[in-house]
């Protein structure tokens, strides 16, 4: 048994986006992501002003140190990712995003907990209230060094060939 879910933080690239430019893993302009199924509909089933709940956002954004965009372009393009998704931002949002370069060794890149860790500190949630949503090992590793329970994206949303059950149903019942 867990305590109801109070903080939900997701991944981007492959959680709640995908890329529309063949072979690039992060979008570097407005124009070049869209979000992926059942994202929407699953977040706009969370009534996240009345109940108080928060949002996390927990990004490698390493094309900034590569100089493919700059850090508050990797910034709105977030924003405008949970904008499109939910409709508009709510007030209990926190947006982390690394852009250290890959070989910097810095504590905030996935799978380092940091990002997870000033989402857990800024939101004042205790990790025992919180979940991360995420597509790859490196989340699956960061969830677990931050002490935050872990879903894969694909049972989360329900995506097809997934063995979940409807996503929906799990967030209203915990
Ligand atoms: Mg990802
Ligand atoms: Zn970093």
């Amino acid at each position: 048994m867990h305590l109801r879910t109070q903080l939900f933080i997701f991944d981007a690239d492959g959680t709640l986006r995908r890329t529309t430019v063949p072979g690039r893993p992060c979008p570097d302009t407005a124009d070049q992501w869209q979000l992926m199924p059942l994202v929407a509909e699953t977040l706009r089933s969370i009534p996240w002003e009345e109940a108080g709940y928060a949002l996390g956002i927990a990004s490698n954004q390493g094309g900034v140190a590569l100089g493919y965009l700059t850090r508050d372009c990797a910034h709105q393009l977030l924003v405008d990712m949970v904008v499109s998704a939910i409709g508009y931002f709510p007030s209990r949002s926190y947006i982390e995003l690394c852009t250290c370069s890959i070989t910097a060794n810095c504590d905030c890149r996935k799978p380092a907990p940091g990002m997870l860790l000033r989402i857990l500190t800024r939101s004042g949630i205790p990790a025992s209230r919180a979940i991360f949503v995420g597509d790859a090992e490196e989340d699956f590793e960061a969830a677990g060094r931050a002490g935050i329970r872990f879903r894969w994206a694909k049972d989360f949303f329900g995506w097809p060939g997934a063995r979940c059950d409807c996503p929906i149903e799990t967030i209203r019942t915990r």
